[in-house]
């Protein structure tokens, strides 16, 4: 019985296997009954399990990745942190992060997984090709120019194991970050674009309940202008933990204060080597066309004083619109609402019901693996609908389904 990173619950798996080799792998798959792949557990959900069935390992298959002309070749169960120095050392770069290199390729790309930047979309659309280990223990290979593939990237596991993803790559390049304390959320109203365009990446963090956004990073490629001021907000004085306002200490931050460092130093708010986050948390994350964004955080403001007790911090991004069938961001610019919530999950669960509805006639989606009560989301869209079918031919049987599935999408 294994947990995942947060402790918050208990896979029903009746096994985790490590296949030594893909065709170890392959055979597992073949005859299993149930079985998912696992990453490095850091949902806030059951989209993982697998249970009474398997949950795959993948660490010790296609371990090497295969660097070549803008692109690379992983195995899925890479985390970023694995690979992004080499990557800067043979001159290539990712165009974006999530806030923590801890997490697997193929698993954060399976749930839509997303850093900010208003031109920037989420992580999977990097992957230009995949390798997919199907219910019949064959290999698939996808690629952009298929009909399928904008289904096989985001995936949430629904459809079998991805062994290998080519992913993009563009020419290296340095990061500055710069944190600007206590912005008015009057201007954060009111200049919400502007504050977005200041930076390749940009984060708000809010409790939703204080007259001020605590802080908003700037993430910018080097070189860059950086403003003396953000509308009302100042530089701040030393390094800052995105829960500050909480007195969370800044030592696992990456380096803010404008010094220069390779993306891949800069992009994550937290370093490889530290425990990310608080530790002790759950998350939740909701995702609401960009056009309604200022209404959005009005309605959230509105019920500050449910949210803010229950919290650590909260933050704002942006994630440009994408292709893929399941990405919150599918079919348009999103703006991204993410909490950080203590570790009371009752309290939360309760709360969360209150937050879908206040952000229901905005079309909200949710993120694939944080906590979500799904009453009111828009979960039955066209790419929903397309990403159905194709589940039904890859997986006649269901093998790769599970509960949080069935409930939620493949209903
Ligand atoms: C501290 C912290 C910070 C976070 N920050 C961000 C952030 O900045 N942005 C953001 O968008 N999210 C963020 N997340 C959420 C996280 O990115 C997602 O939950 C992501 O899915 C985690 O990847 P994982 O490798 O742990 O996958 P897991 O949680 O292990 O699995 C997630 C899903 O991927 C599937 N999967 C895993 N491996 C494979 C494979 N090889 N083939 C097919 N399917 C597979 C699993 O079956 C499951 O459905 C954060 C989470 C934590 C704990």
């Amino acid at each position: 019985m294994i947990e995942n990173w947060a402790g918050n619950l208990t896979y029903g798996a009746r096994e985790i296997v490590a296949p030594r080799t893909l065709a170890e792998a392959q055979e597992l798959v073949a005859h299993a009954t149930r079985v998912k792949a696992l990453g490095s557990r850091h949902s806030f959900n059951t989209v993982a399990d697998s249970p009474d069935g398997l949950q795959l390992d993948l660490s010790a298959v296609n371990r090497t990745p295969e660097i070549g002309a803008a692109k690379v070749a992983i195995g899925g169960a890479t985390r970023y942190g694995d690979v992004v120095a080499q990557l800067h050392e043979a001159g290539y770069a990712l165009a974006n992060l999530a806030s923590l290199p801890h997490i697997t390729v193929a698993g954060s790309v399976a749930t839509g997984t997303h850093g900010s930047g208003q031109r920037l979309p989420g992580l999977a659309a990097a992957v230009s090709a995949v390798e997919l280990l199907t219910a019949d223990g064959s290999l698939r290979t996808f690629s952009r120019a298929d009909a399928e593939f904008p289904g096989v990237v985001v995936n949430v596991g629904a459809l079998g194991v991805l062994t290998r993803l080519t992913l993009d790559l563009e020419p290296t390049f340095s990061v500055r970050q710069d944190v600007f304390d206590a912005l008015p959320w009057s201007a954060a109203l009111a200049h919400f674009d502007e504050i977005q365009a200041a930076g390749y990446s940009v984060s708000l963090f809010t409790n939703w309940a204080r007259d001020v956004v605590d802080q908003v990073l700037l993430k910018n490629r080097v070189p860059a202008e950086i403003p003396d001021a953000l509308f009302g907000a100042l530089p701040a004085d030393g390094p800052r933990h995105p829960a500050h306002a909480a007195g969370i200490s800044a030592e696992n931050t990456t380096v803010q204060g404008g010094v220069p460092g390779p993306w891949y130093a800069r992009l994550p708010h937290f370093r490889l080597e530290f425990a990310p986050s608080v530790g002790a948390e759950l998350q939740s994350e909701y995702f609401v066309p960009r056009a309604h964004a200022a209404a959005a955080f009005e309605a959230l403001r509105s019920i500050g004083d449910r949210i803010a007790p229950l919290l650590v911090v909260s933050e704002i991004r942006t994630v440009a619109g994408d292709e893929p069938w399941l990405s919150p961001a599918y079919d348009g610019d999103r703006v991204a609402v993410h909490f950080t919530w203590q570790q009371r999950q009752p309290e939360v669960e309760a709360v969360l019901p209150l937050i879908e509805e206040k952000l229901a006639p905005f079309g909200v989606r949710a993120h694939w693996g944080k906590l979500f009560h799904g009453a009111v989301l828009d979960l039955d869209h066209q790419g929903v609908r397309q990403f159905r079918e194709l589940a039904a031919e890859l997986d006649p049987a269901g093998k790769f389904r599970n509960p949080f599935l069935e409930r939620h999408l493949l209903r």
